[in-house]
């Protein structure tokens, strides 16, 4: 059997907050709690939750943007959570980032040309003319012609400057992508288009997608699997059929209700979430969703649920659905 294209375990990132003369640590951000995931090749697993919750800090774990507190990252079967940066240089090729704002992750000051063969220079032992043939066959297999090689990024609409994004995050051949809500700062008929794209070369090259967004319309359009996070935690992983037609985890219910609907005065038939996600400075004992559920009982305030086999083939963290 082939290893996962990715495998996390029990990863958690605890950010401290530092005070004082001497500069102690006085408390920690909970970010990420032990959470826990595979992902196939061709997989799409997104990510989701309100702002706050961890999922883009998951994905800079995962590429090691930043350290984890604990935890292992086994990409392609290797643990790279405890590699160092030489011993990271051959595994860095297989993942890539797709980001939000390709605006501001594309050195203006470099021409396509420049900004696609840049990690090949750096990771591959290729001829300046097999970079460059690269460059622009993957130039091309993204939407921008030939003439794109010699433009810089701003000279590019939106949508080009994503697609330049994505033939830099092709560059290396990679197996596994981290796109971080890469569509949600385009208009909503280019989002469609980048949103294909993104299929179909994940048909052509069988590429992992590891999905972080808040939009649940992109979500239910392009995910496999998706894992719903609160404060840090998975409390739902499900295949995307099941997740959308039978949510089983309160806050998930809440999330479906509360996405827009083509018509605001449709009434909705899930109860909406209410009040502001807590702090992860101090997040509530028991199930953190316990302050805002309109299902909580008294076990949940005093015990955690950890994930647990649904009926429905869903994970589920709550003590209350089956
Ligand atoms: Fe609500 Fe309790 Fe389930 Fe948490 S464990 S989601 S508080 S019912």
């Amino acid at each position: 059997m082939t290893a996962p294209v990715l495998e996390v375990q029990g990863l958690t990132k605890r950010f401290p907050i530092q005070g004082g003369l001497l500069r102690r640590t006085r408390a920690e951000v909970h970010a990420v709690e032990n959470v826990s995931f595979a992902l196939a090749s061709g997989e799409t697993l997104c990510v989701v939750g309100e702002s706050g919750c961890g999922k883009s800090t998951v994905g800079k774990l995962i590429l090691r943007l930043i350290e984890p507190t604990a935890g292992q990252i086994l990409i392609g079967g290797t643990d790279v959570s405890a590699l160092d940066a030489a011993s990271m240089r051959p595994l860095r090729r297989r993942a890539q980032m797709i980001f939000q704002d390709p605006s501001a992750s594309l050195n203006p000051r470099l021409t396509a040309e420049q900004i696609v063969t840049e990690p090949m220079e750096n990771y591959e032992r290729l001829s300046a003319k097999g970079r460059r043939e690269r460059a622009l066959s993957l130039l091309q297999r993204v939407g921008l012609g030939r003439d794109a090689l010699g433009k810089h990024s701003f000279e590019f609409s939106g949508g080009q400057r994503q697609r330049l994004g994505i033939a830099r995050a092709l560059s290396l051949r990679p197996a596994l992508i981290v796109a971080d809500e890469p569509t949600s700062a385009l208009d909503v008929s280019v989002q469609a288009q980048v949103l294909n794209l993104l299929l179909d070369l994940q048909d052509e090259y069988g590429l992992a997608y590891l999905f972080i967004s808040h939009d649940l319309g992109v979500v239910e359009h392009i995910a496999h699997r998706v894992a719903v996070m609160y404060l840090g935690r998975i409390v739902e992983l499900a295949d995307s059929k099941t997740l959308f037609a039978s949510p089983r985890h309160p806050y998930t219910e809440a999330l479906l209700a509360a996405a827009p609907l083509p018509n605001p005065r449709t009434p909705r038939d899930r109860p909406v979430i209410e009040g502001e996600v807590p702090s992860p400075i101090s997040p509530p004992s028991g199930c953190a969703f316990h302050p805002r559920c309109a299902y909580a009982i008294t076990r949940c305030r005093n015990e955690r649920p950890e994930l647990h086999l649904t009926t429905f083939g869903s994970l589920v963290a709550c003590h209350v659905r089956e």
